[in-house]
């Protein structure tokens, strides 16, 4: 099959034998989504993965020990535990010390027509919700987990930091979540997707001079500057939630947070089943965040696009 993967930091699209699926779940591919995550993986910032990248995608399972499984559109968690020690043992594969994650972390991904997977990673995708819609369920579930962390009542002010595919659908998240979120941004482009769905928008240059505006801000601009610029427009007691993955340090005097009594939260990857049901029930859009889909075949290309500045969320057709 073919498959794009990381060698020697080289992203190349070559043949690979299709992936064993013994004891575990096998998926063809149907679409792939490109994200931050695999663009830094691929320039070297991330991690030191070798092998195929991608970690979000739906697929239609063709073979599972259960066959209950076979023909059904699915969608994944992507880190698979040890499922030996305490972590897993509490449900807590996610931050099992020796897990495996898809296409980042010791184990093949998703930019491929074919992946393998357990099949207790997997989940049905409801019939009311498209393929187009479901790529976006792994990357729509980190956006709400934010609100597994943080409470967030009416009237709370939210800022959101970082108009790109992750800022946008937390954005989305906390709007169907009746939420007042207000998505800062750099990108008049970017904003104008976002305002088209009614979310509140500003342009990150008219908070320059601004701070202590919101009760909780959200960082996900990926950028060195991020963690800074969230702090100064939380109020004091208020919290702070990263998302980047950003791999580059973030120097600051402990006294940014110590005296306003901040809460600071890292918030990493989501419920998928409450991902799906955002989807089925059609209370987010991610679809307007599509700016192009490109044949695997075509995967270079691809990582190009969504490594320009200003792009959205590129996809990858793996079916053909
Ligand atoms: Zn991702
Ligand atoms: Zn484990």
């Amino acid at each position: 099959m073919r498959a794009m993967r990381l060698i020697d930091n080289q992203l190349q699209v070559t043949e690979v034998p299709r992936p064993q699926a013994a004891g575990e779940a096998l998926a063809r591919i149907e679409y792939a989504g490109i994200c931050a995550t695999d663009v830094a993986i691929a320039k070297g910032g991330y991690a030191s993965f070798s092998g195929t990248l991608g970690h979000e995608f739906v697929g239609v399972v063709e073979a599972a020990p259960d066959p209950a499984w076979i023909g059904r559109r699915v969608v994944a968690d992507i880190n698979i535990g040890c499922g030996r020690c305490a972590d897993c043992a509490a449900g807590n594969a996610r931050h099992c010390a020796r897990r495996a994650v898809l296409g980042i972390r010791g184990r093949d991904g998703a930019f491929a027509e074919y992946v393998a997977l357990p099949a207790a990673n997997l989940y049905a995708v409801p019939a009311a919700v498209s393929p187009l819609e479901a790529v976006f369920a792994e990357p729509l579930a980190a956006a709400h987990r934010i609100l597994e962390q943080v409470a967030a009542p009416p009237g709370t002010r939210i800022g959101i930091l970082g108009d790109g595919k992750l800022g946008q659908l937390i954005a989305q998240v906390f709007h169907a979540h009746g939420a007042a979120a207000t998505l800062i941004g750099r990108h008049a482009r970017k904003l104008e997707v976002a305002a088209q769905l009614g979310i509140p928008v500003r342009l990150a240059a008219e908070l320059k001079a601004a701070a202590r505006v919101f009760d909780v801000m959200v960082e996900a601009t990926g950028r060195d500057s991020g963690f800074a610029d969230a702090l100064r427009l939380t109020r004091p007691r208020g919290t702070v939630v990263l998302k980047s993955t950003f791999h580059g340090a973030w120097s600051l005097p402990p006294s940014a947070v110590v005296v306003p009594e901040l809460t600071i939260i890292g918030s990493r990857c989501g419920d998928l089943s409450k991902a799906l049901d955002l989807l089925a029930r059609k209370a987010v859009r991610p679809t307007v965040l599509v700016d192009a889909i490109y044949d695997l075949e075509d995967g270079i290309a691809a990582f190009r696009r969504a490594m320009t500045p200003g792009a959205l969320k590129t996809l990858l057709r793996a079916s053909g």
